[in-house]
């Protein structure tokens, strides 16, 4: 039997990657919906076979209590809500999969793992990259050793934004630019691939003057994290750029590279090492799967096993102290000690 998830905001993300994902999902699939737009959640619900009965506005969220089909929730909402709705959710005994970033400060994220905790529902939070082969492989490669000792990473997740009338262009909804938008898929790579986490960071903001759409919020961030092994990270974060969402990791005896590691499709794998003297790149091959699909199964099968998911929200959280560093780095204009995790933040 697959775990029944509720969809919560039918936005661009839910609409568009995660509902079509459960096509090829092979735990999970959707059972409710909760939308402010009543014709909107019946069209959905229509193509997905969801009954209309199970097609809540977000007043109505707590009848997904009396839902037993619902055993899990996911949230596509803006940031700024992702705290009041998974502690709803976690009140009336539902498991959250909440997207990223977790929330809008160190604070709230704080108190969404103390409410699922206290409620004893699980909490995860869509790191989509940690279950996506090639990242994976990225991962397996760093702690193999295959390729001598890790060095550095560059990171770099720079895109074109929207238009300023957009929630993303409000600072009390997002909670930041490209920060926390793409820039976190950076950060939580630089910790995914060390399996460490970073000693301090030295941060820069950019904002062009002119331009409304960066009164409430940052344009580009470039920070350099330290971590205790010695490898050194660069990330850089753009929204006003041609998209490059790449990511390079210089080994001691080789260099992998991933052209589009934090894209949804389309990630490719490239090793450049030395063999008998001659350098030698070549392009690895490894099956590409939907990575929202292995999120959604994933979440799925932790319940089913009653286990702690891999990305749970003592990760999102952990992130979400580390981004509030980076923001005082650039305030101050000088380097910055990071806390560190009060325990682990992943899973296995
Ligand atoms: P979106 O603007 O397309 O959708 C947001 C949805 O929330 C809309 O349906 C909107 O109607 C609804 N909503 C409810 N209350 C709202 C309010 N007060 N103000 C504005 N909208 C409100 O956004 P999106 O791109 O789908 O992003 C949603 C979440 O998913 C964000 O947290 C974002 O960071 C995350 N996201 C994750 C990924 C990923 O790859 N994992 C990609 C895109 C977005």
């Amino acid at each position: 039997e697959r775990v029944g998830y509720a969809i919560i905001g039918l936005g661009r993300i839910s609409v568009e990657e995660t509902l079509p994902a459960f096509g090829e999902a092979k735990m999970a699939r959707p059972v409710a919906l909760v939308t402010g737009s009543p014709e909107k959640g019946r069209a959905v619900a229509r193509r997905y076979g969801i009954p209309e009965s199970a097609v809540h506005s977000y007043q109505d969220l707590e009848k997904l209590r009396d839902n037993p089909a619902v055993q899990a929730v996911y949230i596509g909402l803006p940031n700024a809500l992702h705290r009041e709705y998974v502690e709803r959710c976690a009140g009336i005994g539902k498991h959250v999969l909440c997207e990223k970033p977790m929330a809008t400060s160190p604070e709230d994220a704080a108190a969404m793992v103390a409410a699922c905790a206290r409620a004893r529902v699980r909490l995860m939070i869509a790191y989509r990259c940690q279950y996506e082969p090639f990242n994976r492989e990225a991962i397996r490669i760093a702690r193999s050793g295959e390729l001598g000792k890790l060095r550095s990473i560059e990171a770099v997740n720079v895109q074109s934004s929207g238009t300023v009338d957009q929630w993303r262009f409000s600072h009390a909804l997002a909670g930041g630019g490209a920060l926390p938008d793409i820039g976190l898929y950076c950060l939580n790579a630089t910790r995914y691939i060390t399996g460490e986490e970073p000693n301090d960071v030295f941060a820069r903001i950019y904002s062009p003057p002119v331009d409304a759409r960066w009164k409430e919020i940052e344009e580009s961030v470039s920070f350099m994290l330290r971590f205790p092994s010695g490898v050194i990270a660069n990330c850089l974060a753009s929204y006003d750029s041609f998209n490059d969402k790449s990511m390079t990791l210089h080994f001691e005896k080789g260099t992998v590279e991933m052209p589009d590691a934090f894209s949804y499709h389309g990630q490719q794998m490239y090793v450049s090492r030395r063999e008998g003297g001659v350098a030698v790149r070549e392009q690895k091959r490894i099956e590409p799967k939907n990575q929202f699909a292995l999120e959604l199964d994933h979440f799925a099968q932790c319940l089913k096993e009653n286990r702690q998911p891999h990305t749970p929200g003592e990760e999102g959280a952990h992130d979400q102290a580390l981004m509030a560093a980076i923001y005082r780095s650039a305030a101050e204009g000088r380097p910055v000690d990071l806390p560190k995790p009060p325990g682990p933040t992943r899973g296995p």
